[in-house]
């Protein structure tokens, strides 16, 4: 037990503290992943349900630790942030995610476009406009090529600077989806305010589409308020074909999920892409 500043007593369990060994391993294993080429990228298609072709990929971190093996983002995303090395980490991401963007759209997908996740740290660097816009340069790519993932969460400390950094990169012509959308804080002054090209549909509305009522109303009133501000719908975590009809007949205009595909490794997603391009 350890005493803190208000004479309490403060215990640890034996789960608490394997927990913060396990934290601490990884943020040690985390600074030699990237020299050591443990990190790969998935990509998982979002699907355009007018034509039923791929129009963009999401691009996801995976990580391979030789003892530890697969470490989900979930879990180690956190810890990168916690510690700054999710701007390293965050750039490289950037990059080869851009890189495999400039092949695709070179050997027959001209038009693809990429979906990168942006943690909150990032999008709080004054430099990111700039960053973005030098990577995409480097690869000869439209900015209207990438769109930037952000959560919600991304205007709580600072949300002056948050919609400068979004009017930057907007005038960069870079498109910006909310992820998660309908989970975060004030999601509906953000916007009001921020340039937003596409909403996300977040998977916890999606999931029991088939049998709550709530879900469904909550789902077509995203679609039509997003269409009303002329933004795009994508909803995430689509794993049935009733889902998805539900989704297709409200005017959704993009959907991901296992019901399609999996994120998986790029020459196995060119496979995905070629079985589903256009006739
Ligand atoms: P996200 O951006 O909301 O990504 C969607 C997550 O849902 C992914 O988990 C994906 O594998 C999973 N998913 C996709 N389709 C389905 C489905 O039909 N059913 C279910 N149950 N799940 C589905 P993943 O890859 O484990 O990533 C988790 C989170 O980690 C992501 O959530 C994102 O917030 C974060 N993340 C992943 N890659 C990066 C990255 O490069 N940078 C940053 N900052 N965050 C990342
Ligand atoms: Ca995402
Ligand atoms: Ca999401
Ligand atoms: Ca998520």
């Amino acid at each position: 037990a350890k005493l803190d500043g208000r004479n309490t007593f403060r215990f640890f369990t034996p789960e608490m503290q394997a927990q913060s060994v396990r934290a601490l391993q990884l943020e040690n294993a985390l600074r030699r992943a990237l020299e050591r080429e443990q990190f790969h990228l998935h990509y998982q298609p979002q699907m355009n349900l007018a034509t039923g072709t791929v129009r963009s990929v999401e691009a996801l971190l995976r990580w391979q630790h030789p003892q530890l093996g697969p470490i989900s983002p979930g879990e180690f995303i956190p810890i990168a942030e916690d510690s700054g090395q999710i701007l390293q980490i965050g750039e490289w991401v950037l990059r080869t995610a851009l890189a495999q963007l400039k092949a695709w759209r070179s050997c027959g997908f001209p038009e693809l476009t990429m979906a990168v996740n942006l943690s909150a740290i990032q999008f709080r660097q004054p430099q990111l406009p700039e960053l973005v816009s030098r990577v995409l340069v480097e690869f000869d790519l439209p900015p209207d090529s990438l769109e930037l993932e952000l959560t919600e969460g991304v205007a709580v400390d600072d949300p002056h600077a948050a919609v400068a950094t979004m009017d930057q990169l907007h005038a960069r012509g870079v498109r910006m989806s909310m992820d998660d959308f309908g989970t975060g804080y004030s999601s509906l002054s953000q916007l009001k305010r921020f340039q937003i090209f596409k909403l996300k549909i977040d998977q916890s509305f999606v999931r029991d589409l088939g049998n709550d009522s709530n879900d469904r109303a909550i789902v077509s009133a995203i679609i039509r308020m997003a269409q009303a501000l002329g933004m795009r719908t994508t909803a995430e975590g689509v794993e049935t074909e009733s889902q998805l009809a539900f989704l297709h007949e409200q005017g959704c205009d993009e959907a991901q999920g296992y019901h399609f595909s999996t994120p998986l490794p790029a020459e196995q997603l060119e496979r995905f892409m070629r079985q589903h391009t256009a006739a």
